[in-house]
């Protein structure tokens, strides 16, 4: 059994954050551990309180998981403040992870801001240069690189520009743009793009947290970062054909059927 750690925020409304990687963990084979970063209060319409976790206490959930367990990957989502996001540099660091993902959790579909915009330059400047894989959506790659991307050229532009920032790989997301959804991966020598149909529906929360999840559980399972890739890229499509509403608003993706 491979052990796959989120540091994340919590979405009481089940679809997103921690709930959503443990539930991508354990739909994949693996067993899943959480550091909770902060609380979110939720529901399918929206986000109505965030409390951020002090860091100490962060950084106390990590060393208590890494001084006892064995690690194979780890999963960071919503960081929330630049003091949590160098409590997680330092702690990953100091007990050498492995197979880290970054998913530069920015902004909620429902608005509602998971990283304070000023933190944003702590995230890029600590956690990128540890990471296995950054996993920006174009929105979070427009952040980062301070430019507008419409195009498949300006994705592959924005993905060199984030792995000169430290990341081993990067791939940014296409799903926010028309048509089929279309991810480019960057390693530092070749671009290697993969194609999914879109799905019509708008259930999508949690998207981006269990896509994520799945890269880090396949690469703590032993797969290469393409195999990784291209099995979250599955996962993902059968967990969002599969969909269902919970609320009045966006429900969440589905993890077993
Ligand atoms: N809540 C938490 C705690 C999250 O980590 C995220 C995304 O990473 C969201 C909400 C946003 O989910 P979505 O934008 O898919 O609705």
């Amino acid at each position: 059994m491979k052990h796959v750690l989120t540091v994340a925020g919590s979405d009481s409304c089940g679809g997103a954050g921690i709930q959503a990687d443990l539930k991508t963990f354990s739909a994949l084979g693996t067993y899943g551990m959480s550091v909770i970063t902060a609380v979110t209060a939720q529901n399918t319409t929206g986000v109505v309180m965030v409390r951020e976790m002090d860091p100490e206490m962060v950084a106390a959930q990590i060393n208590c998981i890494f001084e006892d367990i064995k690690v194979h990957a780890v999963k960071v989502g919503m960081v929330s403040s630049a003091e949590i996001i160098t409590t997680i540099g330092n702690c990953l660091a100091r007990h050498r992870a492995v197979n880290i993902v970054i998913d530069p959790v920015m902004v909620s579909k429902s608005r509602c801001n998971l990283l304070r915009p000023e933190a944003c330059e702590t995230l890029v400047k600590v956690l990128f240069p540890l990471a296995t894989v950054v996993t920006p959506n174009i929105p979070e790659a427009e952040v980062i690189v301070g430019g507008t991307i419409t195009t498949l050229e300006d994705m592959k532009g924005a993905a060199v520009e984030i792995y000169n920032k430290g990341a081993k790989n990067v791939i940014v997301k296409g799903g926010h743009m028309e048509g089929p959804a279309i991810d480019v991966l960057y390693d530092g020598k070749q671009f290697l793009q993969f194609s999914g149909e879109r799905v019509a529906t708008t259930n999508t929360h949690g998207t981006g947290c269990t896509f994520s999840s799945a890269i880090a559980a396949y690469l703590a399972r032993g797969l290469t970062m393409t195999e990784a890739i291209e099995g979250a890229k599955k996962y993902i499509h059968r967990a969002i054909a599969h969909s269902f509403p919970i609320g009045r608003g966006v429900g969440p993706t589905n993890h077993f059927h």
